[in-house]
């Protein structure tokens, strides 16, 4: 009897580790889409998150077409 306690002990605490590992890994993979610094494009002024956007001269733009319109002027 006091082995089968045993077993399911172990079993309750991997099961427990694993919970919360995974739990661990998720929020990691879902925090930065939601907490992703948002950025304006200085030539047209829409807001975008920074990573889809485009860093050239200390601005960013939406797209690699406004950047050289932008530079152009
Ligand atoms: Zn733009």
């Amino acid at each position: 009897m006091g082995r089968l306690i045993f077993i399911l002990a172990v079993i309750a605490v991997v099961y427990l580790l694993l919970r919360s590992y995974s739990r661990q890994q998720s929020p990691k993979q879902d925090a930065p889409a939601q907490s992703e610094e948002m950025v304006r494009c200085v030539h047209c002024g829409v807001h975008f998150p920074r990573s889809e956007g485009i860093l050239a001269g200390g601005n960013f733009y939406c797209c690699d077409e406004h950047r050289r319109e932008h530079e152009a002027k």
